[in-house]
C-alpha cells in the first residue's frame, strides 16, 4: 500500500464532467480537495470542486499548470491524449497510469489485452482499406458492427452492417482509419460490473448489473442483474482478471454482453468510475466514486456489498429534464442534478436513484410503477 495521502491534499481530475463532479463530492467527505482541468466554463466538476485550470488538455502549459496545483492526478475522461497524461505522469502520481488509457481508448489495443489475458470478446479484426473490410466481413459474417477504434462512445462512429450492400458505404462514411469489424452479439442483456483496485493489489468488486440502453445511451441500471448467480459471478471474475492484467490503480468498468446460451462476453472497459455505478452512490456503504478517490489517494478499500437493490434511471435531454419538478416532488425517488445549464437532446442532466430492500427488485411493472412517469415505454 503506498502512503495514504493525508486529509486537505489536493485531488487533481482531468475532466470535468458528472464523473468528475460526483468523485469530488466523495474526495469532500474524505477531507480532500479537488482541482479540475477542463476548458469549459462553470463545468458540472469545477462548480463542487476547489479550484479548476482552465485549459485544453493537450496544452503542455495548461497541462504543467495543472499539475502544481495537485498532490496526485486522476482522470474521469478518457480523450486527453496518453502523452498529456504522461507529462502529468512526469510532474505527479497519475492513477490510473497513463499504460492503462493507452489501452481503454484505443479498441484494437483493448481487445488485444483482453484476449491476451483470457478474456473472451466478439470476433473481430481491424480493417485498414476496404478489401481487408471486405476479408474480415467474409471471415466474422453479417450481421457485424463496425465501429471506429478511437473518440467512439454512446454508439457514436459505429454502424450496423446487415447486408453485404451497406459494407462500402459504411466504411466510407466511418473515420479515422483504421476501423474495426465486430461480430454482431445478439446479446440476452448487457450487463456490468465495477471493481476497484487499489495499489496494494487489493480488490472489491460490486455486484453485476444489468444495464438498458436507448438510443445507444444507458437508460436504466438494474442492480443486481437478473441473471443467474453463476452468471453474475463470471462476470465478476472476468472484471477482476481485467483489473488486475492492467494492474490498475482506481476503478475500472466492464461492460459485458450475455450471450442466449449464458455465456459472458467483454465489449468495452472504462478505466474510472462509470454511469452504470451510479446506483452504488445510494445503495452501497461506499460508492464507486469514494472507492476510486480511495485507490487514487492510496485509503484502505472498502467491501463493494450492497445493502439495497437499486434501479438507476438516466436523466437525458430536455424532455426528462422536464420531470425535475416533479421528481424533486416524489418521495423515494432520490435525485442527482449534475448542475449543467443546458438540456441538449442526449445529453446527460442527471439521474435518479430508487431503492428495494435486499433481495426485493420487483419485476419489471413493480419498478413501472415505482418510477412513476420515468418508467421505460416498454417494460423489459
Ligand atoms: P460501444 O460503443 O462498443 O459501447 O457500443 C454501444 C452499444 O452498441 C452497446 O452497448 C451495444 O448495445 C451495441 N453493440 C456494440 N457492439 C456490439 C456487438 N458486437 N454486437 C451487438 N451489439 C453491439
Amino acid at each position: 500500500m503506498s502512503i495514504a495521502l493525508p486529509p486537505n491534499s489536493t485531488i487533481g481530475i482531468v475532466g470535468g464532467g458528472q464523473l468528475g463532479r460526483m468523485s469530488a463530492l466523495a474526495a469532500a467527505r474524505l477531507g480532500y480537495r479537488c482541482h479540475i482541468l477542463t476548458p469549459e466554463r462553470d463545468s458540472p466538476a469545477s462548480q463542487v470542486s476547489a479550484g479548476t485550470t482552465f485549459g485544453d488538455y493537450e496544452d503542455p502549459a495548461a497541462l504543467r499548470a495543472f499539475a502544481g496545483r495537485t498532490d496526485v492526478i486522476t482522470f474521469e475522461f478518457e480523450n486527453i491524449s496518453a502523452e498529456g497524461l504522461d507529462l502529468l505522469a512526469s510532474l505527479r502520481p497519475v492513477r490510473p497510469s497513463p499504460s492503462v488509457l493507452r489501452i481503454s481508448q484505443y479498441r484494437l489495443a483493448e481487445k488485444r489485452f483482453l484476449n491476451r489475458i483470457g478474456v473472451p470478446t466478439a470476433p473481430w479484426a481491424a480493417v485498414d482499406t476496404l478489401a481487408e473490410l471486405d476479408t474480415a466481413v467474409a471471415h466474422i459474417g453479417l450481421p457485424a458492427v463496425l465501429k471506429t477504434t478511437r473518440l467512439g462512445y454512446d454508439g457514436k462512429g459505429q454502424a450496423l452492417l446487415r447486408e453485404p450492400g451497406e459494407v462500402a458505404a459504411a466504411f466510407a462514411e466511418l473515420s479515422p482509419k483504421p476501423l474495426i469489424l465486430e461480430g454482431f452479439i445478439d446479446f440476452a442483456c448487457e450487463i456490468s460490473v465495477l471493481v476497484a483496485r487499489g495499489s496494494d493489489g487489493t480488490m472489491s468488486t460490486f455486484d453485476t448489473v444489468e444495464n438498458g440502453h436507448r438510443d445507444h445511451i444507458l437508460d436504466i441500471t438494474y442492480a443486481p442483474a437478473r441473471i443467474p448467480e453463476q452468471t453474475a459471478a463470471a462476470a465478476q471474475a472476468l472484471a477482476r482478471r481485467v483489473a488486475e492484467g492492467l494492474d490498475l490503480v482506481g476503478v475500472l468498468a466492464v461492460e459485458m454482453f450475455v450471450t442466449a446460451d449464458g455465456r459472458v462476453l467483454a465489449n468495452e472497459i472504462a478505466p474510472r468510475p462509470h454511469n452504470s455505478g451510479h446506483w452504488t452512490i445510494d445503495a452501497c456503504p461506499a460508492s464507486q466514486f469514494e472507492m476510486h478517490v480511495r485507490a487514487v489517494a492510496g485509503l484502505p478499500l472498502l467491501p463493494a456489498e450492497r445493502h439495497s437493490d437499486a434501479v438507476m434511471k438516466n436523466l437525458v435531454g430536455p424532455e426528462e429534464m422536464a420531470l425535475w419538478p416533479e421528481i424533486v416532488a416524489s418521495p423515494g425517488l432520490i435525485p442527482h442534478h449534475y448542475g449543467k445549464t443546458e438540456a441538449r437532446p442526449g445529453r446527460k442532466m442527471g439521474h435518479v436513484t430508487r431503492l428495494f430492500p435486499r433481495g426485493g427488485l420487483p419485476g419489471a411493472f413493480g419498478i413501472a410503477a415505482a418510477l412513476g412517469s420515468l418508467a421505460p415505454a416498454e417494460p423489459d
